[in-house]
């Protein structure tokens, strides 16, 4: 873990460019599991506390189930969220 730190003389420290790193020592998840720790950190380490997010201006919101509603197979099956988060409601959003 350290190395991911550069620890710098006068005692600042910053995170790696991950795109600097080898993706081995990184141990990637997925984005959408990325998203997932995410809101569950968020969240207190609880699941129906995530689920019950009402932050809906935040960036992850559509994605805190750990999946993708806008992508059939991968997300939800859900036509109303399909919809809601279709590119134009999106970039408007934006
Ligand atoms: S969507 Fe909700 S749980 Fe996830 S990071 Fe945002 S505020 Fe936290």
């Amino acid at each position: 873990m350290n190395d991911l730190i550069i620890r710098h003389p006068n005692g600042e420290t910053e995170g790696r460019d991950p795109r600097d790193l080898d993706p081995a020592v990184l141990n990637l998840p997925g984005p959408l599991t990325a998203i997932r720790a995410k809101c569950l950190d968020c969240s207190a380490g609880s699941p129906s506390e995530v689920r019950k997010c009402t932050a809906t201006s935040c960036a992850l919101w559509p994605y805190r189930m750990g999946t993708n509603p806008r992508r059939a197979g991968l997300g939800s099956q859900n036509p109303r969220l399909n919809s809601r988060f279709s590119e134009k409601s999106m970039s408007e959003a934006a």
